[in-house]
């Protein structure tokens, strides 16, 4: 990034760089990496978005799985962890 401008003393920035920024920004929420935000800010867009929304997807999948088998076992009546007849199923079920 090159150099910023400085009027009166504050940062002045080119309008494209502050696109840049913010499209980083994006990527880096939407779970890219630094080298795959830079594959993605040169071309390709699509195809690297419908990736990553797979990877998401995938993600969101197992979080689901190991966020049911959590309610399972806070469901169970079991005194202990150790003692729960569920843990195979919410292990199982986890994978
Ligand atoms: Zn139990």
């Amino acid at each position: 990034m090159p150099a910023a401008e400085r009027v009166a003393g504050r940062r002045v920035y080119d309008e494209s760089i502050l696109d840049r920024l913010a499209a980083i920004s994006l990527a880096k929420r939407a779970g890219f990496t630094l080298a795959e935000t830079r594959l993605l800010l040169a071309g390709g867009r699509a195809r690297r978005l419908a990736r990553k929304a797979g990877e998401l997807d995938a993600r969101i999948a197992e979080l689901t799985a190991r966020k049911q088998s959590l309610a399972r076992l806070a469901a169970c009546g079991c005194k202990s962890l150790l003692a729960c007849g569920r843990i195979a199923d919410a292990t199982l079920s986890a994978r």
